[in-house]
């Protein structure tokens, strides 16, 4: 039976009893989908016990942001989750999550910056000081994150590492739809037209992919035909294309070899922001 937990204090409590098995962490936002379910599964095979979470953290939504529109179906979450033969869910409010007086926040410097960083300031600290609550409640020997935020997963890798947090960051590659699509809880937003043109993401990275397969080692040169394929979506508008270092993800101008980078993307359709990435070498 998966126990359902609403309160913090009720969480730790609850895990307790299980202080000296492996307890795997996958925090999520709801509105689960595949992607959701295969960082659980992962998660499910390297640990005793699996613990989710749902909760729409408003400290990583901006004022402009779609924070009230977000997906949320928590009892068709709830099924999928007994389904997948989780042992607890925590699944706090916003009120008793962060306190009235909730003042502190953590804020991962450099990796922050660039790419989603640019375009939604803010969301990367909200990130991390909710990550780091779950983490201190849960006390997970491993922590699951997918690899289509691989900003977040740097930005917590990260301040694991800084801040001697005693649990291993696990890395679940993208889960996609049968044509390609990465799958995303934002998905339902698409219209019919936009469904079919959210495709340039992945054509884009496929291409860029490629290009570099065969030898093409000029970042802007990968740059510019990824935005071609992006231009030929006429409701696609572009926030970032960008080949940067996977570690640092500072730019990259030219790959060399053994230097592993990460081609990104962020595209909008309408109010709809979509991204995708894949790890190229040069
Ligand atoms: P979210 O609910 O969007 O905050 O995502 C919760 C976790 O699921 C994050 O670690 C995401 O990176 C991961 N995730 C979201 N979409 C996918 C996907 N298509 N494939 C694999 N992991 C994903």
């Amino acid at each position: 039976m998966m126990k359902v937990l609403r309160r913090s204090q009720a969480l730790r409590k609850a895990l307790d009893p299980y202080r000296n098995k492996k307890i795997g962490l996958v925090p999520t936002m709801g509105a689960l989908h595949e992607g959701h379910l295969s960082l659980l599964r992962l998660a499910k095979k390297e640990n005793d016990i699996t613990v989710a979470s749902i909760f729409v953290n408003p400290l990583q939504f901006g004022p402009k942001e779609d924070l009230r529109r977000y997906p949320r179906n928590f009892l068709r979450d709830k099924k999928l989750l007994i389904k997948e033969k989780t042992d607890f869910l925590f699944a706090p409010s916003k009120k008793t999550f962060y306190l009235t007086d909730f003042q502190t926040s953590v804020s991962v410097k450099c990796l922050s910056e660039p790419l989603c960083g640019a375009s939604r300031p803010g969301h990367f600290a909200g990130v991390a000081t909710v990550v780091l609550k779950l983490l201190n409640l849960v006390r997970p020997t491993a922590l699951y994150l997918g690899q289509k935020d691989y900003q977040q997963f740097r930005v917590v890798t990260q301040m694991v590492k800084d801040l001697d947090i005693p649990v291993e960051v696990r890395r679940a590659p993208i889960f996609r739809e049968p044509d390609g699509l990465a799958m995303s809880s934002r998905n339902v937003f698409l219209s019919e037209t936009e469904r079919k043109e959210a495709l340039c993401l992945v054509r884009a990275l496929k291409l860029a992919r490629s290009l570099t397969a065969k030898g093409v080692k000029d970042c802007r040169r990968i740059r510019r035909e990824m935005l071609a394929v992006i231009k030929k979506a006429p409701h696609a508008r572009l926030d970032y294309a960008e080949i940067v270092d996977a570690a640092t993800l500072e730019p990259v101008v030219k790959l060399t070899k053994g230097r592993k980078a990460l081609a990104a993307l962020a595209v909008f359709f309408s109010k709809t922001r979509l991204i995708d990435n894949v790890l190229i070498k040069g």
